[in-house]
């Protein structure tokens, strides 16, 4: 696939050297498929070639190319083979945000250079109590002797048992109000040699992953000494979060990657398969379905190295990486679905790897957080983050037209905070947005009043039954209002209310 213009020469040096790499190891891993045995071999190779390090900074021991790396990482590694690429982009990129932005230099020595060699590590997160709702984390890690103990246990951990390192959050304050604030967690980087404790409690069979270790772990008595926290205490939501970011960014690579190979596979096949005497390729029906898949594969991967670029200049990426997983994996589903489909019988065998990317593609859709808690996120964090971007504009009615328009320009001259004031206003309101309550900010577009003194009057209004109000359920106080019928027929007689569009008016049949 092209580069991109911002890419620098070495990231694009980069990208085919990786490419060329995973054809060289693609058949080995294809065997792995049939054998479901963990290729060790290509693991350690991709190790020392310094790959998984590739958003590591070179000081660490890393390759330096930013997340734009790590994608590139990702892409390569699913076109060619998928399964190899979730153990270095679903677990330990998954940690090593968390100590770039978090680690202290000592930190950072010592953990970030075992990411660069490659040392397979995991992230665990997920409990039984704690699946989307993270908050429900319950294993304690309590002080002793200067450091922690681990107690609990943690399910669904890609890397379970082949894991060196867990990047882990546990629970350091039952303080209720702590909880409240979410900063009853904590941030821990175990590395497993080091310590005593750690078991592998079960693998599970999931879908789409043929050789990958998937597992539930037990943390038994584990001592681990302080400089193992990452962060303050109560840190551990926020570095959740910083970490749940850039797994899904590169999450969006291995879909990029995957797109790829669905393409790969199904265009030849249907330029050679004949049917009807001519190449499936040829039938509009399978041409439509190859359009829509590489649409979506464009849009998929511009908005991922997109977000990459602006990680790498340290912008909040919150949304757009929740966008591009929760959205780029269901447009992966719809081109796997698709793709089976132009393929026939051979789209849902075995032999052909397009089944397995249907697989994987419907697993992702809740591995790294939900398709739904990427919405939740990025519902949540667009509104809260960017305001500016929901404000909209004052409408009136054009006396021209005899319709409701745009009008950006301000109000010429507000009024004073009186009943018989906010009552007009609310009635103006009445005939542009029928339907709707004012806010108190829509209010003081044309009143002139404080937050405060706008409310007493609405209380004033709703007293007399002239307005209906919407109260903030936890404080009681109005944050909305609209006029009541009876305050619509106080400020202004019914014709006032009347209105339609002109060419209506001339078709007097219609009154
Ligand atoms: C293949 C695979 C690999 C994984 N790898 C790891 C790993 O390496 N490390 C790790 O820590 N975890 C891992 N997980 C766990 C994964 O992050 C969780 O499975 C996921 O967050 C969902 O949690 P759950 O399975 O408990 O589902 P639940 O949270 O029980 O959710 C069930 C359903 O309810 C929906 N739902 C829940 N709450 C809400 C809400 N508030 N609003 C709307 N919908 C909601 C969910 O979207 C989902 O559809 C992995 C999971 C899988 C399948």
């Amino acid at each position: 696939m092209k580069p991109y213009w911002w890419w620098t020469q070495e990231q694009k040096d980069f990208y085919d050297e990786v490419g060329e790499f995973m054809k060289s190891v693609a058949k080995e891993e294809a065997k792995a498929r049939y054998t479901r045995e963990w290729p060790y071999k290509i693991f350690e190779e991709i190790g020392k070639r310094g790959y998984i390090g590739a958003a590591v900074p070179k000081e660490y021991g890393g390759l330096g190319l930013g997340c734009t790396g790590s994608v590139m990482l990702a892409e390569q590694m699913f076109k060619y083979c998928p399964g190899i690429g979730y153990m270095t982009v679903g677990n330990m990129n998954g940690g090593l945000r968390q100590i770039l932005e978090n680690g202290t230099e000592e930190q950072k020595a010592k953990f970030l250079p075992k990411i660069a060699s490659g040392e397979p590590g995991a992230v665990a997160i997920t409990e039984v109590t704690a699946g989307t709702d993270t908050m429900g984390i319950a294993l304690r890690a309590e002080k002793k002797d200067g450091g922690y103990v681990l107690n609990g246990r943690k399910r669904f951990i890609v890397g379970a048992g082949i894991a060196k390192n867990y990047f882990i959050y546990a629970v350091t304050s039952t303080d209720p109000e702590m909880v409240k604030k979410r900063k009853h967690l904590s941030a821990f980087m175990v590395c497993k040699d080091e310590v005593e404790g750690i078991v592998t409690e079960r693998i599970n069979e999931i879908l789409g992953f043929e050789y990958i270790q998937n597992g539930s772990l037990i943390f038994d008595n584990v001592e681990i000494p302080e400089f193992c926290r990452i962060g303050n205490e109560g840190d551990g939501f926020k570095i959740m979060m910083q970490g749940l970011n850039y797994e899904r960014t590169n999450i969006a690579g291995q879909i990029v990657g995957m797109q790829e190979m669905l393409l790969n596979y199904t265009v030849p096949y249907a330029q050679r398969r004949i049917q009807f005497g001519k190449p499936t390729m040829d039938i509009s029906q399978n041409q439509d379905k190859v359009s829509h898949m590489i649409a979506r594969l464009k849009f998929v991967r511009d908005a991922t190295y997109v977000t990459a670029k602006q990680w790498d200049l340290d912008e909040n990426i919150t949304v757009d990486a929740s966008v591009i997983k929760g959205y780029g994996i269901q447009f992966l589903l719809q081109s796997a679905n698709e793709a089976t489909q132009l393929m026939g019988g051979d789209g849902v065998n075995n032999f052909y790897p397009i089944k397995n990317i249907f697989e994987i593609a419907k697993t992702n859709h809740i591995a790294g957080g939900t398709i739904e808690a990427c919405d939740l996120t990025i519902f949540r964090q667009q509104i809260k983050n960017y305001p500016e971007d929901f404000v909209w504009p004052r409408r009136v009615i054009d006396k021209e037209v005899g319709l409701p328009v745009v009008d950006y320009s301000p109000v010429e001259k507000k009024v004073a905070c009186t009943a018989e004031n906010m009552l007009n206003v609310l009635a103006e309101d009445y005939k542009i947005n029928q339907g709707l309550h004012m806010t108190i900010a829509d209010l003081q577009d044309y009143i002139e009043g404080t937050d405060e003194e706008i409310v007493a009057v609405i209380k004033e209004l709703a007293a007399s039954g002239d307005a209906l109000v919407h109260a903030n359920r936890k404080t009681g106080e109005p944050v909305m209002v609209r006029a009541t019928y009876d305050g619509l027929s106080k400020a202004h007689p019914n014709e006032y209310y009347q209105w339609w569009p002109q060419h209506i008016a001339k078709d007097s049949n219609r009154f």
